[in-house]
């Protein structure tokens, strides 16, 4: 991995190019900003969870042209969670296609909390993928399409999105398994829905297994920047998801990737994002940038404190918010339409 100084960056408002200094200054100064705040609380109703170091802070950014700047404990390891549930959507789309997938789960916003035991009434299948029904349902259709190597495959997706070999936090996927009843009912009704047709426990095996996946802050960033390079790991160059799959993960992470907060989230800082209860965030810039941060303590929704706060601190001081105000928008339609 490359850390060198020397590529520019264009700003999405228009203005100066952003060297990568000044994104690494950005990030250093949240880190100082924010080190010493421990707003919330870490999440407990997974026993092991609660077992982690919650002063650990760290934050990544790679970019499309595979640099990567990092603050604090960027390399420090933590559990995926729902983060992986972005990831698995985007592997569905690609091995099943969108009839295959949509059959299986919707993309509308459901206003219930991410562990609610509901269907959507209208089509009797979860509201989205972000939601644990929805990563359920994805979950179970993997297994029946990919049989009993699937979760292997989903491990090798993400390392190959991530840029190195990933493992999974072995005692964090027994605590899940042991204490996950939750998610066994939903994934009880989800199998008298029709939505899969593989035994429950195998399916919970492949959910339980993504979410205990252990990343670092600097891996959300790469797996961010692959999001935002269309597919294509921007450091190894490998080719991990195909286009369609990138473009409908990131419209639903933008429209559902922040729990109870995803509104708030698009508004004030406009990008899509997923969030995880394990402490991270990972959000992307398209065509641009990754940005991992991790800080255990989460708030009310469930997403991180200091993680949003470096998220809103980011997206304001690179002008990243998708509809700024400054934002030139598409000079490719502009020129088109003869507009100006
Ligand atoms: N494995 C967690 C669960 O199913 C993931 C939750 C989350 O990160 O939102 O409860």
């Amino acid at each position: 991995m490359k850390t060198t100084q020397a590529v520019q960056t264009t700003s999405t408002n228009g203005s100066a190019p952003q060297s990568l200094i000044e994104i690494e200054s950005l990030l250093q100064e949240h880190y100082a900003l924010y080190k010493g705040n421990q707003d919330g609380a870490v999440a407990n109703y997974i026993p092991e969870l609660a077992k982690v170091e919650p002063d650990e802070f760290g934050m990544a950014v790679a970019t499309q042209a595979g640099e990567i700047v990092t603050a604090g404990d960027a390399k420090a390891p933590f559990t995926i969670q729902s983060i992986s549930k972005a990831y698995t959507f985007a592997m569905l789309l690609d091995e099943a296609g969108r009839e295959e997938t949509y059959a299986a789960v919707g993309v509308q916003p459901s206003g219930d909390p991410f562990n609610a035991i509901t269907l959507d009434a209208r089509t009797n299948r979860p509201f989205n993928p972000m939601v644990n029904a929805g990563a359920i349902a994805v979950a179970g259709r993997l297994r029946q399409v990919l049989g009993a190597g699937a979760f292997d495959r989903v491990l090798d997706l993400f390392s190959r999105a991530a840029g190195r070999a990933l493992d999974v936090d072995e005692r964090v996927f027994e605590s899940e398994k042991e204490t996950g009843h939750r998610n066994r009912a939903i994934g009880h009704l989800l199998r008298a829905a029709e939505v899969f047709d593989v035994p429950v426990d195998d399916v919970l095996d492949v959910y339980f297994r993504q979410c205990s996946i252990r990343v670092t802050a600097t891996d959300l960033a790469v797996m961010g920047a692959t999001l935002a390079n269309l597919g294509i790991n921007p450091i190894t160059k490998q080719d991990v998801f195909g286009m369609d799959a990138v473009r409908d993960t990131l419209s639903v992470m933008f429209t559902c990737g922040m729990y109870d907060g995803a509104g708030d989230w698009a508004t004030r800082v406009g990008l899509p994002a997923k969030s995880g209860v394990g402490g991270g965030i990972i959000a992307v810039v398209n065509r641009q940038i990754g940005i991992g941060v991790f800080s255990p303590r989460l708030d009310e929704a469930g997403n991180s404190v200091r993680g949003k706060l470096c998220c809103i601190g980011l997206a304001d001081g690179l002008g990243l918010h998708a509809f700024d105000a400054t934002n030139p928008g598409s000079s490719f339609l502009r020129g088109m339409a003869k507009w100006d």
